[in-house]
């Protein structure tokens, strides 16, 4: 017998499409996959440096709950840089990647009853870590405008349980960057109806096409007391493996964060803590830069490849390593082979037809999507996109 909260989770789908794509590839096929929600890259030689001499000096032992002061000093210089306002060591929490950075703020911020409004499609664990804080998530859809929340969604959402609004951009599934005038009328909401803001801006360091990425805290410096930022070297290192991300929140959310971290985790890994604080301490910035450089070119050899698909609309792509399809029309049809097929069908379709791996839309509560990652080698983009148009619309 199992606890009720059990029947909560599931596992998340994209570690099923990953999982799926790893027994493909098991069989002999040439499998290509584009499911990853990480960057396939070398690691970083200060990175691996810094684990080194980590290692070579022979350190151990726990460290404070919340992260070595070094570290939380330079992160908190790497916070004021981006927002303009000055962070100090008391405003910043080191964590296991941005994924405990949430679930410690969904545990301190909700009561059982709440409500957070999540626009979506969204990440699947946002939904998953607020059900589990007692609270439920109220999705706002975002499909018809760019896949950019409108105010009006927003509001007409609001009810006296609201409690908080979740805002990532760049966004995970869709990569849509949240355009300024979007975060400050959120910024004045969650001012006018007293809400607590998580901003997850871990993609924020992969922008396209000349669009920027903006912290909300520094368009509205007045949401401050009120913002949850949620940030990590996952993706922008391609770093997911050694666990390191960061909120920079008010002190009293990051004592609450320390408490809830020493009785769970204890503290983030020590030794990925001294390799992330070399590479901030080397200002080193060659590694996001050619991250970047793959970055672009991979997203410049997949639009070439899916600008040809007619019948499926393709989001703009402006940041992050996601492409995001809108299948709906096509699954709506009336005829043709894909009339009242899912995006799950399709999913499956795509790797058994075409061996593509991408993640079905449904993970991210959308029936009619599909997320293609082009974290990978251009050309496995390129091949893996030529496959995809091949599969929805044949050569004739
Ligand atoms: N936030 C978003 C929007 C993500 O897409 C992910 C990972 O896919 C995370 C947070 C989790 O990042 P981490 O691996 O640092 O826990």
């Amino acid at each position: 017998m199992l606890a009720d909260r059990t029947s909560l989770l599931s596992v998340s789908g994209t570690s099923l499409a990953r999982a799926s794509a790893k027994v493909a590839s098991g069989s002999g096929r040439d499998i290509i996959d584009l499911s990853a929600g990480e960057i396939s890259a070398e690691l970083p030689l200060t990175i691996r440096e810094g684990a080194m001499d980590a290692i070579r000096l022979g350190i151990n032992g726990y460290t404070d709950p919340i992260g070595l002061a070094g570290l939380r000093h330079a992160l908190a210089l790497r916070v004021s840089r981006e927002t303009g306002l000055a962070f100090g060591v008391e405003e910043i929490a080191v964590t296991a990647g941005a994924k405990q950075a949430l679930f410690n703020a969904f545990m301190i911020l909700l009561n059982p009853g709440d409500e957070v409004l999540l626009p979506a499609p969204c990440w699947s664990t946002f939904a998953a870590q607020i059900r589990l804080a007692g609270a439920r998530a109220v999705q706002i859809e975002t499909r018809e405008n760019g896949y950019v929340p409108q105010l009006a969604d927003l509001e007409n959402a609001l009810t006296p349980l609201t409690r908080a609004i979740v805002i990532n951009t760049p966004n995970n599934p869709t990569g849509a960057i949240y355009d300024e005038r979007t975060l400050i009328d959120i910024a004045e909401l969650s001012i006018a109806c007293d809400l607590w803001i998580l901003f997850d801006e871990c993609y924020g360091a992969f922008t396209h096409d000349g669009i920027r990425h903006r912290s909300i805290l520094s368009l509205v410096p007045e949401v401050r007391s009120r913002t949850i930022m949620v940030n990590a070297f996952s993706k922008s290192l391609a770093l997911t493996g050694w666990r390191i991300g960061y909120m920079a929140a008010p002190a009293d959310v990051i004592s609450a964060a320390k408490a809830l971290q020493s009785h769970t985790t204890s503290n983030p890994n020590v030794i990925a803590q001294h390799a992330v604080l070399k590479y901030l301490l080397e200002g080193d910035v060659s590694a996001e830069a050619n991250l970047r450089g793959q970055l672009d070119a991979a997203r410049r050899a997949g639009l070439d490849a899916l600008s040809s698909l007619k019948a499926i609309r393709l989001a703009d792509a402006a940041g992050g390593f996601y492409f995001y399809l809108d299948m709906s029309e096509l699954l709506q049809s009336q005829e043709g082979r894909f009339a009242g097929r899912t995006a799950d069908d399709v999913a499956a379709a795509l790797l058994r037809e075409a061996g593509v791996v991408v993640v079905s839309g449904t993970v991210f509560g959308d029936p009619a999507g599909l997320r293609l990652s082009y974290g990978l080698a251009p050309e496995r983009v390129r091949a893996g996109c030529d496959r995809l148009v091949a599969f929805f619309e044949p050569p004739q």
